[in-house]
């Protein structure tokens, strides 16, 4: 296989034996003559698929009795509507900590079914910054707190899980889920889009307190209503049957590789490579406060940003794809998700030194 390394923010960078082994399972998946992508999600095949990825997520990410693990659809996004619809009654309040371009998203969805109390918000700082913990107070008679552990635009990272006092803690894990451990207990709800750490774009995981279904609104749509996603196996409808097979290749691959205490040392160590590079390079920079730096997205700025477009063009060039900073911020942005191999890190600081030291 020819491959780049590729630091798109998502959809993102699969594992290589991932990809070969979906290569070898089509056209004939398991000596059935059609692919996994061909078979009904309700017949025992893909059944036996389906169970073994929710199985594995589980144990992977310790996910304990008492919590449901739902494969659902329309991203992330969708999910913005479903918390409030699922969590919260009407005029009910819920709390947002504001960090970013995907709290901010969240928020303005949630308006739309609930009252929003913005708790804090790092706008001052121009969001590279999370609050500190002791400026968290959530009011009492809130119905949750949702907030966005990393922010995939501006690679702001809690270094902490927010305490939400007696309301439920809701957190956007798109960016961040199976990076590393997580105590599972602390949250009412975890979601997370897949197309970061998980496999392809359309199918989102779902993590919730078991005690919580049964209380949506009567409006909620079936595919958004945590009880009925449960109550059907996820399977009220068509599932995304191949996200979920690639899915389930996916945690075997992180199995494999040791669990999440490996992968979370593995990307701290690449995270922690990159950083210290921007900060001596003297040519580059990086604007997040140390403190809350993302180790999934590196967002980065040329002090000539003239240079960007040669930078965007070059780095191309060596092999190294996708490094432009999302539309609402420029720069570049390096994605340093799982399946990002410390080999490419290293390729791109080498490049990055060559670039400096050429236009410097
Ligand atoms: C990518 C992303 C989303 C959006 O996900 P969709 O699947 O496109 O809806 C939301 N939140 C975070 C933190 C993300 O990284």
């Amino acid at each position: 296989m020819s491959r780049i390394f590729n630091f798109a923010a998502g959809p993102a960078v699969l594992p290589d034996s991932v990809l070969e082994r979906i290569r070898d399972d089509l056209p004939d998946w398991q000596g059935r003559g059609m692919s996994v992508m061909e078979v009904s999600h309700r017949g025992k095949d893909f059944v036996e698929v389906a169970e073994r990825a929710e199985q594995s997520f589980r144990r992977l990410l310790g996910v304990p009795a008492g919590y449901k693990v739902l494969f659902m659809q329309g991203g992330a996004t969708a999910q913005f509507a479903a918390v409030p619809l699922n969590l919260a009654g009407v005029g009910d309040t819920a709390c947002f900590l504001n960090t970013g371009q995907w709290s901010i998203k969240a928020i303005a969805e949630a308006r739309r079914y609930v009252e929003v109390e913005v708790l804090t918000d790092e706008q001052a700082s121009n969001y590279t910054t999370v609050p500190e913990a002791t400026s968290i107070k959530v009011p009492g008679g809130a119905a949750y707190l949702h907030y966005t552990p990393n922010e995939t635009i501006g690679g702001v990272e809690f270094p902490y899980v927010p305490n939400p006092g007696s309301a439920l803690l809701v957190a956007d894990m798109s960016s961040t889920i199976l990076s590393r451990p997580i105590d599972v207990s602390k949250f009412a709800l975890i979601y997370a889009g897949a197309q970061k750490n998980i496999g392809p774009s359309g199918l989102t995981v779902v993590v919730v307190r078991e005690d919580l279904l049964g209380r949506a609104r009567k409006l909620t749509p079936t595919v958004l209503d945590y009880a009925a996603m449960a109550a059907a196996g996820s399977m009220p409808n068509t599932p995304p049957t191949f996200a979920w097979y690639v899915a389930g290749l996916v945690f075997d691959w992180i199995d494999a590789g040791g669990g999440l205490e490996a992968m979370g040392q593995r990307n701290a160590a690449k995270a922690g490579m990159l950083y210290d590079y921007l900060d001596t390079s003297g040519f580059y920079a990086n604007p997040v406060h140390p403190g809350c730096r993302s180790w999934m997205n590196v967002p980065f700025t040329l002090h000539r940003s003239e240079l960007d477009k040669q930078f965007l063009l070059e780095s191309r060039t060596a092999g190294l794809a996708n490094l432009e900073g999302h539309r609402s911020v420029g720069g570049m942005r390096a994605s340093l998700y799982n399946a990002m191999p410390v080999e490419g890190v290293k390729a791109l600081i080498e490049f990055m030194q060559d670039f400096a030291q050429r236009h410097g």
